[in-house]
């Protein structure tokens, strides 16, 4: 959730939106953008910049601003769920979470029984912290673990231990949380394949309900590619990436998680109800720099810098850079591209009812060598990536762009 923007637009945002021409699918998803972190990691390509606590202090209240001005309450929507992404949004205290929590129940029509998602970073919390936010009303904690071993923690920059992040995982199963999501990543400098199984098994000696598993992306300019550069540490060649994502996945359905979507697994029950919306036609809107909504047949983009933010929310204006209606060609290809993202794929009949489209007449024969070459499958009524098409899947999704 985080990107650029262009100029400030005067008109309420959300006012204008509700009552659009295209209705949302289901409830909606409220996103909190906290652009803070205690140190930056080399890989990161994430709108975030240094805790400054003057400055988070003035963010902080261009936020509640800004959800208060929005309006969602009086427009009659629902949101079922609520996450704060980042940078880092266990930087914040207890009771700013909790502050945002009930700005978000009387201004955004937050429900009872809404998912409640806060990112953590193991190294910023301890019990009191996590039993804060527990009664704060997070209901979800969503925890960047990324490695168990603390050589490629330590090359990425990472602020925690193996053992700082366990210790986290315990301490917030002590707290009360029986929703904790967990974050590794994968093809990480001079990792082996085995040495990222276990980290892996770790992680399922834990038991947390969901888990999230990544490739690294090296960015161009991120700072870890010379540091790669002069350490003399690679990556290991693309089969290695394949063999770590079948060894990964194989592992988590054999200790009872099943793969959902390309890059998360969870335990029944445990899918993350926020992150769903996103490749399920859903509708959400975010708040803070850079966030992006799409909701009531609109997409729009915050601007991107905090200090423009505050500026321009704290000036009565909207912090909108970008925005504009979706057609229904776009959001029926977009439906298309997340939802193969799925591992239960696309429900065909329903997208055919919903967009008045016949999905193999349009673009049957492009799919056809994807189905051939085993990396799609097409089942009546459905369509959906095979495991090693969903590790090539940005070339079948290429067919809807
Ligand atoms: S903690 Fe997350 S957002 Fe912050 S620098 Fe590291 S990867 Fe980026």
């Amino acid at each position: 959730m985080r990107a650029p923007s262009e100029a400030g637009d005067p008109v309420g945002r959300v006012d204008r939106g509700s009552g659009g021409r295209c209705g949302d699918r289901g409830p909606l998803g409220l996103y909190l953008h906290i652009p803070f972190c205690e140190a930056i990691c080399n890989y990161c390509n994430f709108n975030r910049g240094l805790l400054e606590l003057g400055l988070k202090r003035r963010y902080l209240d261009a936020l509640h601003r800004e959800i208060e001005r929005a309006g969602l309450a009086a427009t009659g929507v629902r949101a079922d769920s609520l996450f704060f992404g980042g940078g880092t949004p266990s930087v914040l205290e207890p009771i700013e979470v909790g502050a945002l929590i009930a700005r978000c129940r009387s201004d955004a029509s937050l429900a009872p029984g809404a998912e409640v998602t806060l990112e953590v970073n193991p190294e910023t919390v301890n019990a009191a912290r996590l039993a804060g936010y527990r009664e704060a009303g997070v209901t979800r904690l969503s925890m960047g673990v990324q490695s168990f071993r603390d050589a490629e923690l330590r090359r990425l920059n990472r602020q925690h231990t193996a053992t700082r992040a366990i210790d986290a995982f315990v301490v917030a199963r002590a707290a009360g949380f029986d929703d904790i999501s967990l974050d590794l990543m994968m093809w990480l400098p001079e990792q082996t394949v085995a040495q990222w199984c276990e980290s892996v098994d770790t992680l399922v000696a834990l038991g947390p309900e969901h888990v999230s598993f990544y490739l690294l992306e090296l960015y161009p300019n991120a700072p870890l590619q010379d540091e790669m550069a002069r350490g003399g540490w690679a990556q290991g060649p693309q089969e290695c990436a394949a063999d770590m994502y079948h060894a990964g996945v194989d592992r988590l359905e054999a200790a009872d998680y099943r793969q959902y979507e390309i890059s998360n697994a969870a335990r029944h029950g445990h899918r993350s109800r926020h992150n769903l919306k996103y490749w399920s036609d859903g509708a959400w809107v975010g708040f803070g720099c850079g966030a992006h909504s799409t909701h009531a047949g609109e997409r729009w983009q915050n601007v991107s810098g905090v200090g423009d933010y505050i500026d321009v929310v704290m000036a009565g204006r909207t912090p909108v850079g970008s925005l504009r209606a979706l057609s229904t060609e776009e959001r029926l290809t977009d439906t298309m591209f997340l939802g193969l993202r799925l591992s239960e794929g696309i429900d065909v009949a329903a997208v055919e009812e919903r967009y008045d489209v016949d999905v193999w007449s349009r673009w049957g024969a492009e799919l056809v060598p994807f189905v051939e070459a085993g990396l799609l499958e097409r089942e009546p009524g459905r369509l959906r990536l095979t495991r090693a098409g969903m590790l090539l899947a940005s070339e079948v999704m290429q067919v809807f762009v």
